[in-house]
């Protein structure tokens, strides 16, 4: 497989060949869209294939691009697997949702079109969207200054803070999710979004005759550049868990900010797609992060778009600070995409197998 065929150089084009290869794949397709526009004036929508049973009692539903800019590489496995699909059984679909957060991945950004980081945003009860964690409150005004971009120093005093509290301490209270800064990085919302909201109507909708669900959500970003990481928060020990541990040794991890390099968030999607299944569905849901540069730089080229964006580039997918966190969440070398799609195939194939054997 060659990974230039699948990575796509914006949203427009990964969304046509998305389009295209479902089509050819005979998949039926459904668009979410609420009146989203592009940079070039295209329309910005949540694109669903499904390839199988209409009714089907086990599905294998794939995501991509909650996180907006990180969806280069799902987007990518996921025309790959339209143009060669698994092998589905007559009770059996697998179900592509192509980008979760069209505005972000267009805009180059890991926010949606009111900066709410989606995978902070699915919490059933408004009151609950509020507070951020104290860390949080301490780093605010480093984070998010009310600035446009300059040289301030960010890494030294970044590191200050590191010596101060911990990182695992500060890497926990960045990320979590925060509903107390509407202008600041990891902002969950203070409403379920109109995407999330759209996705779910048509989940409750279309997955309720499932009995038996496998959710595999593609990330970029966090982890060791190069290298993927399977994160479960659900059924840690059942037997998807333990397949994946058997056939993907070393690299599956639970939610558990003391012993892995990820962080618990609050309002993540697989807090949202248990509200949409029948309920004696099971439900298997894995994370798939795959790792690019240091979690500094990350945080630095966010830090950077997120000023740039609210100080009057947020249309501008040419401004500097929007190709660098491009670049930072699907890096430009052949080695990390030809990974990335190899890697993105194999726990589709797996879990395929899990799913849909006997
Ligand atoms: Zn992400």
């Amino acid at each position: 497989m060659k990974y230039d065929e699948y990575f796509s150089p914006d949203f427009r084009t990964a969304r046509k060949r998305f389009r295209r290869a479902a089509r050819d794949a005979g998949a039926k397709l459904t668009k979410l869209f609420w009146g989203l526009r592009g940079p070039l004036g295209e329309k910005l929508a949540i694109d669903i294939a499904w390839l199988g049973n209409k009714k089907a009692r086990r599905i294998l539903l794939h995501t991509s691009g909650i996180h907006g800019v990180e969806g280069f590489a799902g987007s990518a496995i996921q025309i790959h697997l339209l143009r060669h699909p698994v092998n589905i059984p007559p009770d059996g679909a697998m179900v592509l949702v192509h980008c979760l957060n069209p505005y972000g991945m267009a805009y180059l950004r890991r926010a949606n079109e009111r900066n709410v980081d989606l995978n902070r945003n699915f919490i059933q009860h408004d009151h609950h969207r509020r507070g951020a964690h104290d860390g949080y409150h301490r780093l605010h005004p480093l984070l998010n200054p009310s600035s446009p971009p300059r040289f301030d120093f960010f890494t030294l005093r970044l590191l200050g803070r590191v010596i101060r509290h911990g990182f695992e301490y500060l890497k926990q209270a960045g990320a979590e999710g925060q509903f107390e800064y509407p202008s600041g990085l990891f902002f969950g919302g203070h409403e379920m979004q109109t995407g999330p909201r759209r996705f779910l109507k048509w989940a409750r909708k279309k997955l309720k005759k499932a009995r038996h669900i496998c959710v595999i959500d593609v990330h970029t970003g966090v982890g060791e550049p190069g290298k993927d990481w399977l994160i479960l928060e659900l059924n840690h020990g059942g037997a998807y868990h333990q397949m994946l541990e058997r056939e993907y040794p070393r690299r599956v991890d639970t939610l558990d900010p003391d012993h892995t390099i990820v962080y618990r968030v609050r309002g993540g999607l697989e807090e949202g797609i248990p509200t949409a299944l029948h309920r004696k569905a099971h439900l298997d849901f894995v994370t798939q992060e795959f790792g690019t540069v240091s979690g500094r730089k990350l945080l630095h080229a966010l830090r950077n778009e997120n000023r740039a964006h609210h100080h009057g580039r947020a249309a501008d997918v040419l401004d500097p600070t929007k190709i660098a966190l491009r670049d930072c969440f699907c890096p430009p070398d052949a080695a990390w995409r030809q990974t990335a799609l190899t890697d993105g195939r194999v726990v589709v194939d797996l879990t395929a197998g899990y799913l849909f054997s006997d």
